[in-house]
């Protein structure tokens, strides 16, 4: 009899797990496709940075550093078709402040530097899927040797797609930098972009080398910066900080690769 009672506990308790299992799978595959709001669960955000898109792979020197055009493509196309959303910093900001919501799957894409060869190889693939994205370039750089000219900076935000922001004056090693001459770089480089491009509603700022020093966040959040780091992390949304924003390198991955890289991450830190 007690026997028989035991079983039926545990026949009873493997129903409701395979009922909650069955119930929770069903209920993901409906929400797939909606959205959510800040506070309704905390959605895995990850802001790729590229820096070089190039013609082909004798132009790879370093995997951080340059990926080909090619594969840039694929995976873009690879993490559209597996659900990804790509979304830009004023969607994420708006997120944060509770006035949007975003698909389960959201990602940024970020380019470093103002290389010309993004604004050759990898912009006409944005334009072509209609993906927005974010470019950090280095003000006194810009027109100079294998750098994006103003002209191009100004078609990319005139394309309605990109949006240019700051990654210094020179590309300075901020750890370098007191507080003062930190707010003095953004400062002056943000000047710049405004001169050649007018004003700008949204002012992001990434550390050259992902290097900063003490009080360096603190100080460039007050003048109003949204602030990348390089730490190859996952932005998880119940702790987006917007002055401390993760990123993390695609570098030639398959698209495969990479979501499992998002999931190990997400648990990791
Ligand atoms: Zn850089």
């Amino acid at each position: 009899m007690k026997k028989k009672v035991i079983l039926k506990t545990i026949i009873s308790i493997i129903l409701i797990i395979l009922l909650v299992g069955i119930v929770s799978i069903g209920y993901d595959k409906a929400t797939i496709n909606n959205q959510y709001n800040i506070s309704d669960r905390n959605l895995e955000i990850p802001i790729f940075l590229y820096h070089h898109i190039v013609d082909n792979e004798s132009q790879i020197e370093y995997d951080y550093m340059q990926t080909t055009k090619d594969t840039f493509e694929k995976q873009i196309i690879g993490l559209e078709n597996s659900g990804y959303h790509f979304i830009s910093y004023d969607d994420l900001i708006q997120y944060k402040e509770g006035k949007k919501s975003l698909y389960k799957k959201s990602a940024i894409l970020t380019f470093d530097d103002g290389a010309e060869d993004t604004y050759k190889n990898a912009f006409p693939i944005l334009k072509k899927y209609d993906i927005p994205f974010t470019m950090f370039i280095i003000t006194d750089y810009v027109g100079s040797d294998t750098y994006m000219t103003w002209d191009e900076a100004r078609d990319v935000q005139n394309s309605g797609l990109g949006l240019i922001a700051s990654h210094s004056q020179k590309h300075e090693d901020f750890s370098k930098l007191s507080v003062e001459q930190a707010i003095e770089n953004v400062n002056n480089s943000y000047n710049t972009i405004e001169e050649n491009l007018g004003e700008q509603k949204i002012k992001i700022f990434t550390y050259p080398y992902g290097l900063y020093g003490e009080g360096q966040s603190d100080a460039l959040e007050k003048e109003g910066y949204i602030i990348n780091l390089t730490d190859n992390k996952i932005n998880k949304s119940k702790e987006l900080n917007l002055y401390g924003l993760h990123r993390c390198y695609p570098l030639s991955d398959s698209v495969f690769k990479m979501k499992l890289k998002i999931t190990y991450r997400s648990i990791r830190y």
